[in-house]
């Protein structure tokens, strides 16, 4: 067998069901890579060696079992059955940790699975880990974790875009062919476009956030990253559907065809043909790097040779989505994040005794000034006075851009073509210092979180050596018709030379002298004398 981590997951499935390769063959491959190489990318917060390679034997158990059954045992297995996935660090895990990037749930122990969790299991899984975040998803660079940043294996001197930026780069680092992340304004979609892999966020209530750590309820959703369109698929089928235990989980029937996107790449790019696909102006954004837009052009302008109908519409109250959603957001977390009191999870000093000033100091000291920044921006948006100049107007704002959206479905196009980031991944650091620069790399991305849209990116080639992701907008409940114009992206384009690169700087990672991206950052700050305390500007 060639390097196992260099496969799909579709491929595994097919391995494992032959009997040519083992899940514990595949998880320890897995596992080897991703321990070897998480001093230089720190994607990782746990990898959990002994509880994966227990779940792997018992897949082979499954599997084992269906063969001796039959090919109906067989073929009923879910393809993930003996794959390896990793989870970012805020899905709960029954009894293990679930920090969601944060000092103040450090030790915290998860009492249940997410059912995001259960989902995997039933589906035989491998669970091998969590992933770094920004501190409670709130970024889009991973460099907010309490744990140190996630370096991009493309340029280690370079973010994986966030805030599932641990998921990203060990799905672009071959440490899981799959994993599970979450986006609440962009935070699956952005750093899967600067990772070059496929990540989707589903249409608001497809999948169930029951034992999520939450960010801002009305926006959060989860969702699969994968290198490509089968594999995202795989584990979108696996993990979606109605929950009894999340109220905003909807009753909406997952598409069993989610496991039949086509493997021939001519058969997938006929999708294509006469496919309306609208171009909205307002998304090629000022200050947007040339290369994403050219990257972006050209990806379009592929699917109109392959029969695709392209015509470019507006979606005026663009310019207003990300105003509405730093108010909305941070409300919704202010009012999220109360219940990290030093008495129910996590940290707890209790040094006074006194409940008040003990509350103070945990949240003090397990905060971080990312997180503070929205708790206070939250809790003003929401007080007396305020509530009606901003949360509802906020709110106001939404219900006009989802009457956007609502119009070009209403005009017959099948998808919304667009880039997922105006800008490639960009130094450690460059946006530290500026949080409105930071918010900014989400235009693009959190107006479908306002309008509960699905959405994915797709990785479109490269500018300056750095990957492009292509964003692929929906109707609500159209992932299968989008996972399927995205396989059909990637037949067309199946033999571009951009598409055999592996990321550019991927094999330093396992040389113990390259720098972690701690030590990058460590660096970065002593070098700019100070400049890199964020507490100073909170
Ligand atoms: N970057 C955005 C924020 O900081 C979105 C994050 C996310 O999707 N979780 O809020």
């Amino acid at each position: 067998m060639a390097d196992p981590t260099r496969l799909h997951a579709y491929e595994m499935a097919t391995l494992l069901r032959s009997g040519e390769a083992s899940s514990r063959q595949l998880t320890e491959a897995h596992l080897a890579v991703a321990e070897k190489q998480n001093r230089a990318l720190n994607a990782w917060l746990a990898i959990d060696r002994e509880a994966a390679l227990a779940q792997a034997d018992v897949a082979d158990m499954r599997i084992a079992e269906a063969r001796r059954s039959g090919a109906d045992a067989l073929a009923r297995l879910h393809p993930l059955c003996g794959v390896p996935v990793g989870l970012k660090d805020l899905v709960s895990v029954k009894g293990g940790q679930a920090t969601a990037g944060s000092k103040i749930l450090e030790g915290y122990r998860a009492p249940f699975d997410a059912t995001v969790t259960a989902r995997l299991r039933e589906a035989g899984a491998v669970i091998m880990g969590k992933t770094n975040m920004d501190e409670f998803a709130m970024g889009s660079s991973t460099e907010h974790s309490a744990y140190g940043p996630t370096a991009n294996p493309w340029n280690l001197g370079r973010v994986p875009g966030g805030s599932s930026g641990g998921s990203a780069a060990a799905v672009a680092a071959y440490h899981a062919p799959v994993c599970i992340g979450t986006d609440t304004g962009g935070s699956i979609r952005q750093p899967g476009s600067m990772c070059g892999v496929v990540g989707m966020k589903p249409t608001y209530g497809r999948v169930s956030r029951y034992g999520i750590v939450a960010f801002a309820s009305s926006l959060d959703q989860i969702g699969p990253f994968g290198r490509d369109a089968r594999d995202a698929a795989a584990l979108l089928h696996a993990v979606s559907g109605r929950d009894e235990r999340d109220a905003t989980s909807a009753p909406v029937p997952v598409p069993a065809e989610l496991l039949d996107l086509p493997s021939s790449d001519d058969e997938a790019a006929a999708y294509l043909k006469g496919l309306r696909i609208a171009l909205p102006k307002e998304y090629f954004v000022a200050g947007m790097d040339p290369g994403v837009a050219a990257r972006i052009h050209e990806a379009v302008a592929t699917m109109e040779q392959a029969g695709a109908i392209v015509e470019e519409v507006s979606l005026p109250h663009t310019e207003y989505g990300l105003a509405a959603y730093y108010i909305i957001a941070p409300a919704e977390a202010s009012s999220n994040l109360a219940r990290f009191d030093g008495v129910r999870f996590g940290l707890n000093d209790r040094t006074s005794g006194e409940f008040i000033a003990d509350y103070l100091r945990t949240r003090g000291a397990g905060f971080g000034p990312e997180v503070k920044r929205r708790v206070m921006l939250g809790t003003y948006a929401l007080s007396a006075g305020y509530y009606d100049a901003y949360y509802l107007k906020a709110q106001k704002v939404r219900t006009l851009i989802k009457s956007d959206f609502d119009a070009v479905w209403a005009a017959g196009f099948d998808a919304i073509c667009a880039p997922t980031s105006p800008v490639t991944a960009f130094p450690l650091g460059a946006k530290l210092q500026d949080p409105v620069a930071m918010y900014l790399v989400d235009a693009c991305t959190l107006p479908l979180n306002l309008a509960g849209l699905p959405g994915m990116s797709i990785p479109a080639g490269l500018a300056d050596g750095l990957p492009v992701g292509l964003q692929v907008i929906g109707a609500p409940w159209s992932e299968l018709s989008m996972l399927r114009l995205a396989r059909a992206y990637e037949g067309i384009t199946a033999r571009a030379p951009w598409r055999a690169l592996e990321p550019a700087e991927l094999e330093l990672t396992d040389d113990p002298t390259t720098p972690s991206p701690i030590e990058r950052m460590e660096r970065l700050t002593a070098t700019s004398a100070g400049a890199g305390d964020q507490s100073k500007r909170t």
